[in-house]
């Protein structure tokens, strides 16, 4: 059974997702700056995700049938610390919310069986 994110990819088109400038390429990070705009003195967001409408321009694919981050190994801390619910046993209100927004029904443990 392949990972239930590569079927979602809800949570990236849910969010703004923001975080510290010094993450990007740009100041030594890993995260490509020109995939980022600025949001304030210090932080920076992904490209598409500052709007009403989240969709950040990274995701590759369709939201809920299948989908990747286009820059995984590089992407942000946001993105690494949003855990998909239940993977490691704990629930995330975050996935649940950003899968409600598109239809989809909350995962249970029954999806990492
Ligand atoms: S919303 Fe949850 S299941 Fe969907 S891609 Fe994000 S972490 Fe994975
Ligand atoms: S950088 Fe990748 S993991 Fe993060 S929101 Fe964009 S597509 Fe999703």
């Amino acid at each position: 059974m392949s990972h239930p994110c590569m079927r979602c990819g809800a949570c990236c088109a849910a969010f703004r997702v923001a975080f510290h400038w010094m993450e990007t390429d740009a100041a030594g990070g890993v995260t490509p700056a020109g995939l980022t705009e600025q949001l304030g003195a210090h932080r920076v967001n992904m490209l598409g995700t500052n709007t009403y409408e989240p969709h950040c321009t990274a995701l590759v694919g369709e939201v809920g049938v299948a989908t990747h981050c286009g820059i995984y190994a590089l992407r942000p801390s946001p993105c690494r610390e949003l855990k998909a619910a239940w993977e490691d046993g704990t629930p995330s209100p975050q996935c649940d919310r950003a899968r409600a927004k598109y239809g989809m029904p909350p995962l249970t443990l029954a999806d990492f069986a």
